[in-house]
Formats: structure tokens, C-alpha cells, sequence
């Protein structure tokens, strides 16, 4: 095991799949506990197996102030305090304004922009205690530009993103740093639903494959290290900062 973490205390939701799978691992790998939330507890637990004794299953549901609390409560009681929270979990509906619906506009919001708010806000005070924290929220490329039949999700991951500047500008006097990352197309069970529901499958990932420099779709590995250096003291002056990990798309 690596110590770029050593002695830090996380919290990280969506922590059973994907992005958050990976960035749980990496984060521990380094050193960190872990607090895992997700409301599927057996992924959870899948992803506790791996990582060992320094994982913590908190299944709740991050739109939920009693969800909220309780991943607070059993962190905190567990393992001492609280350093770092990764703001991953997220869910994705497909459509223009005309297409959503309204619960599909309403849990669009609720988990990506309500839960990620009420989770930092309940974090706050305990890393004020610890005399500073890093909040890493993963917003989206779609929350710096727009795309086709994204019309509740882009909006949602661009609240992210000025979420992020301003707790960025509040809480920075205190040591505690906000700063958001912005993964382009990641191969993960969200986009492989968007994939699948494709007349033609193959031909939409060829086609998001050619709009990405780099010539390839992203792992949930690649965005786990810009995480670790986030989550550590290597970040110390870096803040209010919304970083694409996305293959060059933005670039074009
Ligand atoms: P994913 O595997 O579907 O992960 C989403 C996670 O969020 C799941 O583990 C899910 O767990 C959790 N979640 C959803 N609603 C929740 C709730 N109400 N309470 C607690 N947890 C909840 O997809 P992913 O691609 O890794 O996505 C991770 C983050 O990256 C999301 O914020 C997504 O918007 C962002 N992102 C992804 C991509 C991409 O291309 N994949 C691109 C840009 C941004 P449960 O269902 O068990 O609760």
C-alpha cells in the first residue's frame, strides 16, 4: 500500500459502481479510509471485500437529509472525523425540455445537485474541526457545454460546477478546498444504458470514440487519480478549480 493518504478520512457516494468503484480503490490503496454509500448495499459490500478492514458500508440515499445523517453519524463514529468527501453519486436521464418528465427532472436535480449540497453542507463543520478538508464533486464536460437530448443533466452538472466555485470562495478561509471534476464519456453501467438503448449500438460508441482526440472512451480508472491527488495535501493550493478528465473532448 502507497501513503499519499495516509491518516485521511473519506466519504465517497455512488461508491459501488463506476467512477466511484474505482476512486473508492484508488483512494484506499493510498492510505485513506473509506466510507462507501450508495443505496445498493451489496455493491457495496462487493467493493468493501476489496479494498478490507479500511472500508466502512453506509447504504443511503444522498437526496435524503435522514440518508445524509446517518452517512455523517456512522463515518464520523467509525473512523474519527472526516477529511475529504467525493461527491460522485449521479444519475442521467436522456431527453429535450419537451421529453423529461417532471420526476425525471425532479431526480435529476435531487440526487446531483440537492444530495451533492446537503452532503457538503453536513460535512462542513467536521472538517473545520480537522482544521481543513478537499470536497471533489464530479460534474460533467456537460456542465461546461451543452449537448443533444441532455436538457435536464447538463443543467444539472453545470449547478455543479458553480456550486463548486462559490463553497470554493466561502470555505476556502478555512482550509477547506472545492474543486470539480469533469470526466467526458466514461464506460460505466450510466453510459452503457445510454449505449444500449441506440438503434445501433456500435455505431453510437464508434461515433463517440471519433469526437474524443485521445481515440478511445474513458475507464473508471482514469479518473480515479486526479481524485487521489485532489483528496491529498499535493493539492494544498488548489481550489475553486473545475478540471476536464475527458480524452480532449473539450479541446475540439
Ligand atoms: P454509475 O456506475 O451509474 O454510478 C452512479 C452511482 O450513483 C451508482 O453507484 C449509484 O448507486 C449512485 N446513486 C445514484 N443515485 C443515488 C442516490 N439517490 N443516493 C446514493 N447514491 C446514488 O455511473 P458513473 O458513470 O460511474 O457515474 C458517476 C458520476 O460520474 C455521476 O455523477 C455521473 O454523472 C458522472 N459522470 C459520468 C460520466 C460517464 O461518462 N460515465 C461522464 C460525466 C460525468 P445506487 O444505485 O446503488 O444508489
Amino acid at each position: 500500500m502507497n501513503s499519499r493518504l495516509k491518516d485521511k478520512i473519506a466519504i465517497i457516494t455512488g461508491a459501488g459502481s463506476g467512477i466511484g468503484r474505482a476512486s473508492a480503490i484508488a483512494l484506499a490503496r493510498e492510505g485513506a479510509r473509506v466510507a462507501l454509500v450508495g443505496r445498493r448495499q451489496d455493491r457495496l459490500e462487493d467493493v468493501a471485500r476489496q479494498i478490507g478492514d479500511s472500508a466502512l458500508v453506509v447504504a443511503a440515499d444522498v437526496s435524503k437529509q435522514d440518508g445524509i445523517d446517518l452517512v455523517v453519524e456512522q463515518t464520523v463514529a467509525s473512523f474519527g472525523g472526516l477529511n475529504v468527501l467525493v461527491n460522485n453519486a449521479g444519475v442521467l436521464h436522456i431527453g429535450t425540455v419537451e421529453q423529461i418528465t417532471e420526476e425525471q427532472w425532479d431526480e435529476t436535480f435531487d440526487v446531483n445537485v440537492r444530495g451533492l449540497w446537503l452532503l457538503s453542507r453536513a460535512v462542513l463543520p467536521h472538517m473545520r474541526k480537522a482544521g481543513g478538508g478537499s470536497i471533489i464533486n464530479i460534474a460533467s464536460v456537460l456542465g461546461i457545454n451543452g449537448a443533444r437530448d441532455r436538457a435536464s443533466y447538463a443543467p444539472s452538472k453545470g449547478a455543479v460546477v458553480l456550486l463548486t466555485k462559490c463553497m470554493a470562495i466561502d470555505h476556502g478561509p478555512e482550509n477547506i478546498r472545492v474543486n470539480a471534476i469533469c470526466p467526458s464519456f466514461v464506460e460505466t453501467a450510466l453510459t452503457a444504458a445510454v449505449i444500449a438503448k441506440a438503434p445501433d449500438p456500435q455505431a453510437v460508441r464508434q461515433e463517440r470514440i471519433k469526437v474524443h482526440p485521445i481515440g478511445r472512451l474513458g475507464t473508471p480508472e482514469d479518473m480515479a487519480g486526479l481524485t487521489v491527488y485532489l483528496a491529498s495535501d499535493e493539492s494544498s493550493w488548489v481550489t475553486g478549480a473545475v478540471f476536464p478528465v475527458d480524452g480532449g473532448y473539450l479541446a475540439v
